[in-house]
């Protein structure tokens, strides 16, 4: 019904008799109306009414070869007609999935070369607990069954993926964090790090996780999680020194590390996945979003050696989903790749596109009042907006001056996600420099009028 698209009125009037958003506050919604997507190209979504609006975020941290690819869709149209689904269970499987299974192998770090699929992130962090379960049972270890986490983490909102991640608002929710869950602080150096260098800061905050492992009992202990960067809990990004530390102490008290790539993986920092960004070598590395740029849902978990071989011949695996390894989605994750290899979309955003991207939020942050911190790393960045950044004063959470920056920014033309007090960008890895131009006007006025709002 493309007519539909011109009628903003009508839908937002049916979307709000209809529909529960996600991590929304309905109330809110029905006052405002929902901004309803209806096209994009690049690195660029229209809305309904028609305006052309830059995507910082990359749809939801995921889209990133860009909008509008016909080859996506010609690969997806050709493997419906071929087989639009058989599934993995028992004994079978599909060429699609087998196909995406290899070409993964070829990216992923050395020694991960086995692969379970779901749908989701959430659901490939569910799935790692129970296999990791089953994994320590089959190595005749069964009491090493909890779980250590990090605060402001986020690995999804299954049960299980919200007592991996320490968002304390989801934990509230429904369930608190289930039994076998814990967490440590998250590694922030400039909210955490008091006179401590970033380097000794990264020694006590990775300390922090060898306490929590003793405290616990190392015999316990089944896994650490964390993010290369955590993303939704707003870009945070270690300081140098700490993931080589956290990867000594699991495998001294051998604890498994999972390394959620969600986010990260798939070229977001310059290299395929975040992990060889930081030089650790996980045992489990968790992918979803970029692995299809959000074309379609699949995730997809790799584990080791160790872990594979016991996974697979540990006995009957008792755990998977009717759409693991959908062979569409396969067929299209494994386009997605090859687009991402072919235009050299990786090497790109280490060398040209992300020091770009960059320098340019550096000099407005350096420049602006409202801005004390810019972090993360490749194209994947957080500017934390600061109520007086000279004293280091933090906007109380009840003054919301990172929404009301990201609402003029939409007006402007640019998405952008508010976390907390700061704003963040996640933009396609095909953004050009131009678009970061365009990106970086709007960022700096409209940084210009919530500061004047706010003065
Ligand atoms: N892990 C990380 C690091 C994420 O950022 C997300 C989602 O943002 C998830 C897991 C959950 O993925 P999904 O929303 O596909 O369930």
């Amino acid at each position: 019904m493309p007519d539909l698209q011109t009628r903003t009125a009508e839908l937002r009037q049916l979307d709000d008799q209809y529909n529960i958003h996600p991590f929304c506050d309905g109330k809110e919604l029905h006052e405002r109306g929902a901004t309803i997507i209806a096209k994009g190209s690049g690195s660029y979504v229209w809305d309904s009414d028609g305006n052309r609006i830059l995507d910082g975020m990359a749809g939801l941290w995921c889209v990133n070869i860009g909008y509008g690819r016909d080859e996506l869709a010609d690969v997806a149209s050709s493997q419906m007609r071929e087989l639009p689904f058989y599934n993995m269970f028992f004994q079978s499987t599909t060429p699609a999935q087998i196909s995406l299974a290899k070409r993964l192998a070829e990216i992923t770090p050395e020694g991960l070369n086995h692969f379970f699929f779901a749908n989701s992130g959430s659901e490939a962090n569910d799935s790692i607990v129970r296999l990791v379960v089953h994994f320590w049972k089959t190595e005749g270890q069964p009491e090493k069954r909890l779980f250590i986490g990090r605060n402001l983490g986020y690995h999804g909102s299954t049960l299980a993926a919200v007592s991996l991640g320490g968002m304390k608002a989801m934990q509230a929710l429904g369930h608190e964090v289930l039994p076998d869950f814990h967490h440590i602080p998250e590694p922030h150096h400039y909210v955490r790090g008091g006179d401590l260098s970033p380097e000794e800061f990264a020694k006590k905050a990775a300390a922090e996780l060898e306490t929590k492992i003793v405290e616990l009992g190392a015999k316990n202990v089944a896994a650490f999680i964390a993010e290369p960067i955590q993303g939704a809990g707003g870009v945070i990004d270690p300081p140098p020194g700490y993931w080589p530390e956290i990867q000594r102490i699991c495998r001294k008290h051998d604890v498994l590390l999972v390394v959620d790539e969600v986010i990260c993986g798939f070229g977001r920092l310059g290299e395929w996945f975040g992990s060889q960004y930081y030089d650790v070598t996980p045992d489990i590395m968790p992918m979803a979003k970029g692995l299809s740029s959000g074309y379609l849902p699949i995730s997809a978990v790799a584990f080791n050696e160790r872990i594979s071989e016991a996974l697979r011949m540990g006995g009957t695996l008792t755990h998977g989903f009717t759409y693991s390894g959908h062979p569409v989605s396969c067929a299209v994750a494994e386009a997605n790749i090859d687009i991402i290899e072919r235009e050299n979309l990786v090497p790109r955003t280490r060398e040209e596109i992300a020091p770009y991207f960059r320098k340019v939020l550096q000099q407005i942050a350096d420049a602006h009042p409202l801005v004390g911190e810019l972090r993360g790393q490749g194209l994947l960045a957080a500017m934390q907006l600061m109520k007086d950044r000279d004293s280091k004063t933090f906007f109380e959470p009840s003054e919301p001056v990172a929404i009301d920056c990201r609402e003029t920014a939409l007006q402007k033309g640019l998405i952008f996600r508010a976390v907390g007090s700061a704003m963040v960008l996640c933009p396609p890895l095909v953004i050009t420099r131009q678009e970061i131009d365009e990106l970086a006007d709007i960022t700096a006025a409209s940084l210009d009028a919530t500061a004047k709002a706010y003065g």
